[in-house]
């Protein structure tokens, strides 16, 4: 997954998506190459009054290294259907017209931090082979 800060949003009203065009180039998170396109991913976000909305996103593939990354806008939390503003007002004590169930939101106030967010160095596993690297889990 890679973040997209600029881009453009364009509607498509036949078939009901909004399309989100970056302007920025694709740079593999693993390898730093310049990816190309690799299709399309439909997905759905909620915003603060509740109301869905589709979304085209981009998918882009690695020629170097062979990995698939889904292109999100900077408003998109990953691996959540409500808007990153939403989750972060609820975070932050707000959020009391928020539309998501009551389970969700005690989920979001427990969590640290929004998934996929970078992992603060205090937050981060203690090494304990005193390398200084993070043993490799398979
Ligand atoms: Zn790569």
């Amino acid at each position: 997954m890679i973040v997209t800060r600029q881009y453009a949003i364009t509607y498509d009203a036949v078939r009901e998506v909004y399309k989100i065009q970056s302007e920025e180039v694709p740079i593999c998170p693993k390898c730093g190459a310049v990816m190309a396109g690799h299709g399309i991913r439909r997905r759905h976000a909620i915003d603060s009054s509740g109301t869905s909305r589709w979304f085209e996103l981009r998918r882009w593939r690695c020629p170097a290294c062979q990995s698939v990354h889904l292109e999100l806008p900077d408003f998109m939390a990953p691996r959540r259907h409500y808007g990153i503003d939403v989750i972060r007002d609820v975070q932050a004590g707000g959020g009391e017209s928020c539309p998501a169930d009551d389970s969700t939101i005690r989920r979001w106030k427990n969590a640290k931090q929004l998934p996929g967010s970078p992992v603060p160095p205090e937050a981060r596993p203690v090494c304990l082979n005193g390398t200084g690297a993070e043993e490799e889990t398979t």
